[in-house]
């Protein structure tokens, strides 16, 4: 048995595989990524938590030769072991090395691919549907936000997808929708492009702000950063049945049935939600590159179209 193992073996270390699932859980939970392993990471005080691991368990080293340069070498058998189990989980194909991520995210991190994400949500006994819904970062995912925020601005924007002629929803589409969903997200901060509004579920897994298309994906919207806006439910709905557009320059427009409504409507408790939008000409928050903005030709089309003066 090895130097390596026989401590594992002394200090009754979690099994290589334990540690596996540990990571995906961890991974899971921090939405997708985690940094590598350095000395006194979250992560790694996490794991050892997790496992209950006492002092002499968390704080053993291997001391081991470093042979190019002939000298001694110290590193945590804590931090060996769980480079290994994701090194595992990497040839496995569940997680992304981190050189492969900083490609993606500019960040070395271990990320999770589609396999490792659908792996996680198995072990934490969570429905397969919720993949779609949860704003888990994968690789593959990640890929299509780095293209989305990163294709160069047309002049003339063509917010239709027109090869969108079937009903079938294949693994493509879905990972497209799920990448335009992170890329607006992102681009705006987590905020309602119109009040402000920054909120996540108590677990900080979930926004309560969505990804809202402007041409919207049931006329065929395409799902790209120029055709999107991040908008709270109750923002997103009014912008969807027309009761706000935007115009060319980002002020917002309010539709004049407005006045036609009976004077309780569109109140939550004694905030004028719905009349609020025509009080003064208010401009969306928008990301600050102009390259991610909503494109004229899309909200164009949402003025008219959707929007009800
Ligand atoms: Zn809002």
């Amino acid at each position: 048995m090895s130097y390596e193992g026989k401590m594992l073996e002394e200090l009754k270390m979690p099994t290589r595989k334990e540690v596996e699932r540990a990571l995906l859980k961890s991974l899971y939970k921090h939405g997708g990524v985690i940094k590598e392993f350095g000395a006194g990471e979250d992560i790694v005080e996490e794991i050892a938590k997790d496992f209950n691991l006492n002092e002499k368990q968390r704080s053993a080293f291997l001391e081991t030769i470093y042979r190019k340069e002939n000298r001694p070498k110290r590193s945590l058998l804590l931090h060996r072991l769980l480079f290994r189990a994701a090194d595992n989980l990497a040839k496995e194909k569940l997680v992304s090395r981190p050189t492969q991520t900083i490609h993606i995210t500019n960040k070395r991190e271990w990320m999770l691919t589609e396999g490792g994400y659908s792996t996680a949500l198995k072990i934490l006994g969570v429905s397969a549907v919720q993949k779609e819904i949860l704003p888990i970062k994968s690789y593959e995912v990640q890929k299509i936000v780095k293209k989305l925020n990163e294709q160069p601005r047309p002049t003339n924007y063509d917010p239709f997808d027109h090869t969108k002629k079937t009903s079938k929803i294949t693994k493509e589409t879905k990972l497209r929708s799920r990448g335009f969903r992170q890329a607006i997200i992102e681009a705006y901060e987590c905020r309602c492009a119109v009040c402000g509004m920054k909120i996540n579920s108590p677990d900080t897994l979930q926004w309560e702000v969505e990804a809202a298309h402007i041409v919207p994906y049931s006329s065929n919207g395409k799902d790209d950063i120029w055709n999107g806006l991040a908008l709270c439910r109750l923002h997103h709905w009014a912008f969807d049945v027309g009761w706000f557009t935007l115009k060319d320059d980002f002020k917002i427009l309010t539709s004049q049935q407005i006045q036609n409504l009976p004077a309780d409507f569109g109140k939550i408790g004694g905030y004028d939600f719905i009349r609020q939008l025509s009080r003064e000409s208010l401009t969306v928050l928008l990301p600050k590159r102009k390259e991610i903005h909503p494109h004229q030709t899309a909200m164009r089309w949402h003025r008219e179209n959707v929007f009800h003066l």
